[in-house]
């Protein structure tokens, strides 16, 4: 069921701490951990407790929670000191935009000049 744990679920083992990650952040309803393929000198993925497969599906369902994603996402960027110059939260969000671990969850990456248009 939407919202519920899911078995074969990487980012839900994360939360239970069934996998290790490096975690810099938790809230109630959030974990904030390093992404393990860094794209820039700070990568960090801020998630939902609770398992949805993309940003919107969580939005419509829990939108105080994809709130909390966003807060959090600037607390993560704060902390990590790159919001002086400019730091990017990204949601790709369908295999064709690069999706590839199907619980919703947002990137944080600065610590460097990022370009744009993005790939
Ligand atoms: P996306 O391609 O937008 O679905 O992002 C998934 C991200 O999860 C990628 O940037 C991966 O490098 C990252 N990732 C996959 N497995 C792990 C893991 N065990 N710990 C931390 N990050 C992971």
């Amino acid at each position: 069921m939407a919202g519920e744990p899911q078995a074969d679920c990487l980012f839900c083992k994360i939360v239970e701490g069934h996998i290790p990650a490096t975690v810099v952040r938790e809230t109630e309803t959030t974990v904030a951990f390093r992404d393990i393929n860094p794209q820039a000198p700070t990568h960090v993925l801020v998630i939902p407790k609770v398992h949805y497969p993309d940003a919107a599906s969580l939005a419509a369902a829990e939108p105080a929670v994809a709130a909390d994603i966003l807060r959090e996402a600037a607390q993560v960027a704060a902390d990590e000191k790159i919001d002086d110059h400019g730091y990017r939260i990204v949601f790709n969000t369908g295999s064709g935009a690069g999706q590839t671990v199907w619980h919703a969850h947002a990137h944080v990456l600065g610590g460097r000049g990022l370009q744009w248009p993005p790939g």
